[in-house]
């Protein structure tokens, strides 16, 4: 049974974190003099708080997490990328992932120089335990699901993630970028506490739509998370998106509503586009986008961007042969796009 100690890289063990003037210095005073900052054009000349202790206060409350289980990165592709450089050491270990997924689980790999193996979903988008564990050898360390999955847009069987935390002794990631959008209770943020490998991911881009500020949420037990605080940039997220994403969080009413009319428009889009005769089938989704397999894909793609609508052309993908990705947005947009069709 391998240890979060044994499965982290030796020279990531080993390292010896930057410390910045505000690591060093953490009460109140009346005059910095500590960070060669500017004086002027506060609050802006400062640097920012490199824990973003006061947000991290909010989502905490909010996630019902501690703080201490919370990084937060510029968007939750930092803790991928961050991930896969604390606990995969390059030409040796491997990641294994479902597939079709996210793209950046294997660009990182890529990247970092990491073996990536994909494991197919089944033609329902079923992932099966078995064939994820079959996938790992003793230099697996990582594993990626994601949840709902991005782009087949379903959740992940709850009994086959189970196994996978239950059976296997490396880290396993949920990406849960669109969990917003699923059924209450999806979410494996409640079972933190008893997985200490386990690491879920969100994002402030998706439901809360704050894409262009860069937030994403890493949640993990206090000694994954103090690895992850130790690797990244001591001023990984700017001032003003802390300041943003906080003020945003105040109103959590407004977002809910967001949800509740993407969710609604999802299922109107959906049920509208079964009824188009080029359409042959459109897959349920608890995320923000629907997955459709259509005649002439490719051609249907290129027709929408001559109507000034843009969608993903997922045609080339294993699994999503001849389908579009379609992001559900306003009304408005969403009639444009059926009438488009
Ligand atoms: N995970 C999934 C599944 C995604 O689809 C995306 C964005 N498309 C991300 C993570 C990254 O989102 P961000 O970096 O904006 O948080």
């Amino acid at each position: 049974m391998r240890t979060i100690e044994d499965l982290t890289r030796k020279n990531i063990r080993d390292l010896a974190p930057y410390k910045c003037a505000r690591d060093e210095f953490q009460g109140e005073a009346r005059i910095y003099l500590d960070a060669n900052e500017s004086p002027f054009n506060a609050p802006y000349d400062r640097y920012p708080d490199p824990l973003q202790k006061d947000l991290k206060k909010k989502i905490s409350a909010l996630k019902k997490v501690r703080e201490s289980q919370i990084m937060l990165g510029v968007g939750s592709d930092e803790p991928i990328d961050l991930i896969e450089r604390i606990f995969c050491e390059p030409r040796i270990d491997n990641i294994v992932s479902i597939a079709p997924s996210y793209g950046m689980y294997s660009v990182e790999a890529s990247v970092n120089d990491i073996e990536f193996r994909e494991v197919f979903l089944d033609e329902n988008f079923a992932m099966n335990a078995d064939k994820m564990l079959a996938a790992t050898d003793s230099h697996t360390t990582v594993m990626f699901i994601c949840s709902p999955n991005n782009p087949t847009g379903n959740i992940i069987e709850k009994t086959e993630i189970l196994r996978l935390l239950n059976e296997w002794d490396g880290i396993v990631v949920i990406d849960e970028a669109y969990i917003d959008f699923a059924p209450e209770g999806s979410s494996w943020l409640t079972v933190l506490d008893q997985y200490e490998k386990l690491i879920v991911l969100q994002t402030f881009s998706k439901a809360w739509a704050m894409a262009g500020i860069r937030c994403g949420m890493a949640f993990a037990n206090e000694p994954i998370i103090q690895l992850m605080n130790k690797v990244k940039y001591p001023y990984n997220m700017n001032q003003l998106t802390q300041e943003y994403v906080s003020r945003q969080l105040d109103k959590k009413e407004e977002k809910e509503e967001w949800v509740k009319l993407t969710i609604s428009e999802r299922e109107r889009v959906k049920t509208e586009l079964m009824k188009q005769s080029n359409v042959s089938f459109v897959y349920p989704s608890d995320a923000n986008f629907l997955l459709v397999k259509m005649d002439d894909a490719k051609g249907t793609y290129l027709r929408l961007i001559d109507e000034g609508i843009i969608v993903r052309n997922r045609s080339n993908v294993r699994l999503c042969e001849g389908c579009l990705r379609i992001t559900i947005g306003t009304k408005e947009e969403n009639d444009e796009l059926l009438k488009a069709l």
